[in-house]
């Protein structure tokens, strides 16, 4: 009987979140402006100083969405691999590339559970605010210990909880209450940011994200916690 349940309500998952990204592709650039006040662009920047890619490896950006953070690695010269399993925020991200002349990026359909690259293929394994909308995060969490290659490092962007007194309140004000009206008046989309909202204040905690990510294999867990926890950047690797 659980069994049962638990397959309607990851069906369910899988195909919530499906809609959403679907639905919101072609506003989602416009969209992180408007939610963030800009600040997810400083974030992302922050994120790819920490990740450092360097000319001649091999990088995957999972869950890579419309390529935010491929755009901002491609000049280090390294190979990149956007992957991500909605084909319309894929399309919307080769739209993207096209529009700036922008070849060097390979895009593929993968869902992070179940990647098809083979063993120790990348030296970099980047995530950032996807692996929340995950149904089994240990299972991508394996995956992504499987593809990297010994010494490599494994990095994840993704919001959390935050540990400022006082902002913890205005946040949830503002994500529950504000971020979905925004997601109307831009989107006319009320539904999917409600979602996204719900999506945030349901993930594990920074120090138990840090101890998931230990029990998939990787070794010296760290977790930069940005504007006390808001958001938080996760790092390990395979040694
Ligand atoms: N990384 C991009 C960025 O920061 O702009 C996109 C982030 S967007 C909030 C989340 C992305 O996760 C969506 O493009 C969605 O399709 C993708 N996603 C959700 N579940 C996934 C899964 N199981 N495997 C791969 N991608 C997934």
């Amino acid at each position: 009987v659980s069994f049962g349940y638990e397959e309607v309500e990851e069906s369910e998952k899988v195909g919530k979140v499906g809609a959403v990204f679907s639905s919101v592709a072609s506003k989602y650039d416009v969209m992180n402006d408007a939610m963030s006040a800009g600040t997810h662009r400083l974030w992302k920047d922050r994120f790819v100083r920490r990740v450092k890619p360097r000319a001649g490896e091999s990088i995957l950006d999972m869950a890579g969405g419309t390529g935010d953070i491929a755009f901002r690695m491609v000049d280090s010269g390294a190979d990149i691999t956007v992957a991500d399993i909605n084909a319309e925020m894929l399309a919307e991200g080769v739209k993207r590339a096209l529009d700036k002349d922008e070849t060097r990026l390979v895009w593929s359909q993968q869902n992070a559970e179940e990647l098809n690259f083979p063993d120790a293929h990348f030296d970099a394994y980047t995530i950032v605010f996807g692996i929340r909308n995950v149904t089994h995060i240990d299972k991508a969490l394996a995956e992504a210990h499987r593809v990297l290659k010994y010494g490599g490092r494994f990095y994840c962007m993704e919001f959390s909880q935050t540990k400022w007194p006082g902002f913890d309140k205005v946040y949830e004000t503002y994500s529950h209450k504000i971020l979905p009206k925004v997601g109307k008046a831009v989107a006319n989309d009320e539904a999917s940011y409600r979602y996204l909202a719900e999506s945030i204040a349901k993930f594990p905690p920074m120090e138990k994200f840090r101890a998931m990510i230990a029990d998939a294999g990787f070794s010296q867990t760290k977790v930069e916690p940005l504007m006390g926890g808001l958001v938080a950047i996760h790092s390990g690797w395979k040694v």
